[in-house]
Formats: C-alpha cells, structure tokens, sequence
C-alpha cells in the first residue's frame, strides 16, 4: 500500500467497540485521582460519556482500589461505557518513579481487562541521558514491544516507538516486528514547547507507515493543529482535568488558559452543555464538583477543537482553519504550524 502523503485528510480506527474517527483527542482516565469515583459511580456525566475513546495508564490502574475489578469484570464494565478503551502500560510514569514493570504482566493484565488496544511496556528516553545509556533503554523498550506482540495472542497491540532523531525513529521502527495495529510515539514530553523536534519525529513516523500513529502526552492547541495536519491520528491528554485541579478555565476562543478564576467577576462566553447550567462560582468551589464541572467544561473545548479540526480537513481547509485559530490569541499556534509547514515542503523538494 502507498504511504500516505499530505495534505492528510480523516480517518478511522475500527475497535471492537465501535469506530474512532481521527483524527482524535483520548482523555487520560486517571482512576486513582479522587474525583474518578464521581464519575465511575455516574454521579456525573463522564469523559469517556463525551470522547469517543479514552486511555487508562496502567500506572493508575494498578493502584486504584478497584484494580482486580477491571481484571475480572473488565474496564469497559467497571467505567461503564460501551466505547473503545485503550490500555497504556504506563511506562513514562514508572519512569519518573524509576520502577519497571514485567512486560508479560503488562500484557496479561491488558487482556484481562478487555481493553481495545494496549500499549508495549517501553522504557522511555530523555534528552539527559548519553549515548549508551539512551541505546540500552531503546533495546528493551523493542525486545518488550516483539515478545509482548509474540504472546498478543489476537489482542490488537499498538508498538511503543521511541527516538531522540529521525534515523533514531526509523532504525527503532525497521526492529519491531511486523503485526501491530498501529504505533505510539513516546518520549515527546520532555522537548514538547520544541516544536520544530515534535514535528520532525512525528512526520518521520507518519511516513514510516500506514497504520494509525499516536502521540503519547502532546496536549496542547498548537501541538495538536501542527500535528493533525502532519496525519497523526490520535492524542491523549489529562490537560483538562490537571488544568481544572488548578481552576484554569480554557478559552473556548482564544484556546488560552484563563487562570486565577476567584479573582474574575466573569468568564468567556462558552455555549458547551456544562455552561448552559453553570458558571464561574460553580467553578471555583473548593469542592470535587467544581473540579468536575470545570474538567468536563475544559474537555468540551478539546473535543470541539478536535470535531472542527475533522470538519476544516474534510472540507480541505485545514490549513486556513489553523490560521484562523493562530489569530485569535495564542501565538503558538503558528509557531508551531510554521514548523509543521516547513517539514512538508523539506520532505517534498
Ligand atoms: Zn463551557
């Protein structure tokens, strides 16, 4: 098959539990923060009520109280929801925590919870780390990535990817076997504000394969309009519920984060369904409903973004909706697709 070129138009990603048209944003389920009991428990309408997918870490998994729920009754059950849910091994959090998980544990724990697509166990690089070191943890994320796909046993499995440069991406890439469903590109975190990396290892991979490609942790405006038009498929992101822990509102215009909301007297205008019943007191509540209504709020102009973003490509008139939106406040919007433009046409001369 061709490989894609650009300009990249819509697409879709069959799951067992129906169909994600990307390209898309996937919430972050954070089972372990305090307010996911609200939502499991349907006291409100939840993220994954709203997405189309979401994307559970086994880092949150794992030391959530209701862990052997999802194994034995499944994650689709214990959430309640009928939409598709991806499994990430949470390998960027053990990370950070500096402990490892058994790749075979991640995938056995994948499949007990009914998960759509999980995610290889991987070791993550960082821009700090010297040669030898960063080679060490590429090897074991690939020597992960091809034993837990040779166990996958038809669960549809989406390979880690990682890499400080292009070649990087392509060497990493040419060592996974073949009979993922798709790919997560990780280790994008650290330089995320770079843009002209992010789009470098983003377009690399998009041009490796046909196959749906994710970002792991890119959640902001200009990262995700820069992105779409290169053709990455889907993002995950916890922004709107971090953001509404810290009672940052998100511009539904500006896309901007309008924060010190005690301060204000008012907020911009937004016609998503949360703001048709509530306002700036309810969301400066100490209460876990503020946080909640403030986070679903937030969600709303994700997910709306991303729906235009569908729409304007469906239309050929993506990069005319981007420069839109780059005038209307944050600047890094163009910054950022500014980068993403030049890549196209490099690649194309
Ligand atoms: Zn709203």
């Amino acid at each position: 098959m061709a490989l894609p070129d650009p300009p990249y138009t819509t697409g879709s990603i069959r799951t067992p539990h129906g169909t994600i048209r990307t390209p898309a944003l996937i919430p972050v389920v954070a089972t372990s923060y305090g307010i996911w009991d609200l939502w499991i428990d349907g006291t409100y309408t939840a993220p994954w009520d709203l997405a189309q997918a979401t994307i559970l870490s086994l880092y949150h998994v794992l030391q959530y109280s209701r862990a052997q729920q999802v194994r034995t009754r499944g994650i689709h059950d214990v959430l309640g929801t009928s939409r598709p849910v991806l499994m990430d091994s949470g390998g960027f959090q053990y990370m950070k925590k500096g402990t490892e998980l058994d790749p075979m544990d991640v995938l056995s724990f994948e499949r007990q919870s009914g998960c759509d697509i999980g995610i290889t166990f991987d070791y993550p690089i960082t821009p700090d780390l010297d040669d030898a070191q960063r080679n060490t943890r590429l090897d074991r994320s690939i020597e992960a990535a091809n034993l837990m796909l040779e166990h996958a046993d038809g669960m549809e499995l989406y390979g880690a990817i990682h890499g400080s440069s292009p070649r990087e991406i392509e060497t990493y890439a040419e060592r996974l076997d073949e009979g993922f469903g798709g790919y997560g590109i990780g280790s994008l975190v650290p330089r995320k504000g770079h843009y002209a990396h992010l789009v470098d290892i983003m377009h690399t991979a998009r041009t490796l394969t046909t196959l749906p490609i994710h970002a792991f942790g890119i959640t902001g405006f200009p990262a995700l309009y820069a992105l779409s038009y290169l053709g990455v498929d889907t993002f995950d992101s916890w922004t709107y519920v971090v953001a509404a822990a810290y009672k940052e509102y998100i511009d539904p215009e500006r896309l901007t984060r309008v924060k010190n909301l005690k301060k204000l007297t008012s907020l911009p205008s937004c016609d998503c369904p949360v703001c048709q019943e509530h306002g700036l007191r309810d969301f400066i509540e100490p209460t876990s409903e503020g946080e909640v209504l403030l986070s679903l709020h937030n969600l709303h102009v994700y997910l709306k973004e991303m729906a235009s973003i569908r729409e304007a490509m469906e239309q050929n008139e993506l990069e005319a909706y981007i420069l839109s939106k780059g005038e209307s406040g944050n600047r890094n919007i163009n910054r950022a697709f500014r980068a993403a433009q030049m890549k196209v046409k490099e690649k194309k001369d």
